[in-house]
């Protein structure tokens, strides 16, 4: 699988220009990538943001936000999907313990 240089998206084999930025890739460049950009920050994020569902450990899901958010912003990150996902775990998970706190807190009124 191969990813242009310049937009990160995925082109095909031997073409010689990027069909959604119109970037002029050769194998050389085109080898150059190895690794795709984003795996780390969004699979971070997918952790955080399930962890955070766990009582106690809840403040991961503020990481599992912020490394979420920054995913997404990344304009070459390849795993946007993966950072969605996990920014929306946090979200979810922190809102859930929130709404617990929340009724706890008006309970013990
Ligand atoms: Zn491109």
């Amino acid at each position: 699988m191969n990813f242009c240089p310049n937009c990160g998206k995925e082109i095909n084999q031997g073409a010689s220009v990027c069909l959604s930025c119109g970037h002029a890739v050769n194998q050389e460049n085109v080898q150059a990538i190895i690794q795709p950009r984003g795996k780390g920050l969004a699979t971070i994020s997918v952790v955080f943001g399930s962890l955070g569902f766990y009582p106690l450990i809840f403040i991961g899901s503020i990481v599992g936000i912020i490394t979420g958010i920054v995913g997404i912003n990344d304009k070459k990150n390849m795993y946007i999907g993966r950072s969605k996902i996990g920014l929306w775990l946090s979200v979810g998970s922190f809102s859930f313990w929130l709404v617990i706190i929340v009724i706890a807190a008006l309970s013990s009124l």
